[in-house]
């Protein structure tokens, strides 16, 4: 990107524009897929872990028996007509789908794909250092000797909130100690629900990259505290990746095609990048240039539209253009990229866009009313997609990141709020 180009860029997100950044370094998928040091088998190897916990994730959280452990989330078809009454959508696109992981089981949001892999991952290790045997039933890492076992060791994460959610309820239910930092985004119901799992909740006046540092330098000097780094870490990675697999087979059985005439298009709301990033390579790894995908952010946190089209990655901060990072989206309010995410970005990423705070709200109150799906306002980025990659026709699915936990009362509240901003 020319200097000038960035230069007008920049202007644009400090005038808090709603914005299209169709990425200029994008190559062939195959080109770069090798360069980012993981592979189709290293997300089969993901999936198979979460396989063999499957019994274990019955016994503990019934609410997954539905589909046999796993934790999965619908793929829905939306009630198009309504959308397009609505100005969300255009017929002549193709097909609107949601993807709820707003519903996935266990903490309601997307981190309950790489979050809790995280943790169940460190749970196998710990079990197998003390002689469990991976072809043994998982189910017996309910047992109490387990719990004991696992209650000598300890978890620890710096969250704005949902990351925080699922590995303080996946952690405490295995018998972990856990400690969650959380940023001063962090709405105070998410705190209150980690606290009586018995989880340890550490406030911070500052943003999510603060709470991180400081996470990772208290867990430094404790060997048996396995840190969850949001920013740089591999295995949330892949467990977001998995994703990818299980929704080649929804399209599959929803008879969806996808193939260079079909193209797919996925619009991923995005804070430091691990779960959009997982996913999107998750989804090039099967489609190839079939896929297109999109990550949406709050006009006050592009901080990876920031760190990829300026190329400075983690190095440069929505605060240095003079944003404040401050957002509703509490799940998006990120003001420095994952430098891991952002790279291996680069050349696959299709574009960026921007979300206003009251585009999130309306689109909040459009989308319960279209089709009585109640989203949190992070998750409703996805749904902009469309507007913003007008051009684009196929299959168009928004990745609803979350929303089941949010209490009642708060969601009427937000309701309220968006039904205001409906013109
Ligand atoms: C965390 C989160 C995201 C974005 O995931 P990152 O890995 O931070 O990019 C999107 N939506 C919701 C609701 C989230 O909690």
């Amino acid at each position: 990107m020319s200097v000038e180009n960035q230069k007008e860029l920049i202007k644009r997100l400090q005038a808090l524009e709603e914005l299209y950044w169709r990425n200029p370094n994008r190559v062939g998928a195959e080109e770069c897929l090798n360069t980012i040091g993981y592979d189709l088998k290293d997300m089969e190897d993901a999936s198979m872990r979460l396989q063999r916990f499957a019994p274990y994730l019955q016994e503990v959280f019934p609410e997954t028996k539905e589909r046999g452990g796993l934790i999965e989330s619908p793929l829905r078809l939306l009630n198009q007509q309504e959308l397009v009454k609505e100005g969300i959508f255009n017929l002549k696109q193709g097909h609107f789908y949601l993807k709820m992981d707003s519903h996935l089981p266990i903490s309601g949001s997307i981190k309950a794909r790489g979050g809790i892999y995280e943790v169940l991952c460190q749970a196998e290790k710990v079990a197998v250092e003390h002689g469990f045997q991976t072809d043994e039933n998982y189910r017996v890492l309910a047992n109490e000797d387990y719990r004991e076992i696992f209650s000598g060791y300890r978890i620890s994460v710096g969250s704005t909130g949902n990351l925080g959610l699922s590995i303080g309820i996946m952690g405490a239910a295995l018998g972990f100690q856990v400690e969650v930092h959380m940023s001063q985004d962090a709405k105070e119901w998410k705190k209150q629900e980690l606290r009586r799992r018995g989880v340890s909740v550490i406030e911070y006046a500052g943003d999510y990259s603060l709470a991180v540092s400081q996470a990772r330098e208290i867990a430094i000097q404790d060997p048996k505290n396995h840190f969850v780094d949001d920013e740089n870490s591999r295995t949330l990675f892949l467990g977001y990746s998995v994703a990818a697999l299980r929704l080649k087979e929804q399209l599959e059985e929803m008879a969806v095609m996808v193939d260079d005439d079909h193209p797919l298009h996925v619009y991923l709301p995005c804070g430091v990048g691990g779960g959009p990033g997982g996913i999107a390579f998750g989804l090039k790894l099967l489609y190839g240039n079939s896929v297109h995908c999109y990550f949406a952010e709050p006009v006050q946190a592009p901080c990876m539209l920031l760190g990829m089209a300026t190329g400075l990655h983690e190095e440069i901060s929505v605060q240095d253009i003079g944003l404040t990072g401050i957002t509703i989206a509490d799940g998006l309010a990120v003001g420095r990229s994952s430098g891991f995410i952002s790279r291996a970005m680069d050349g696959l990423l299709d574009g960026c866009y921007t979300v206003k705070d009251e585009t999130l709200l309306r689109l909040l109150y459009q989308l319960h009313q279209t089709d009585n799906i109640d989203l949190e306002p992070s998750a409703l980025a996805g749904l902009y997609g469309p507007t913003m990659n007008s051009d684009g026709n196929g299959t168009h699915i928004a990745w609803a990141t979350g929303g089941g936990m949010v209490p009642e009362e708060i969601m009427k509240d937000y309701i309220q709020e968006g039904k205001y901003l409906v013109k």
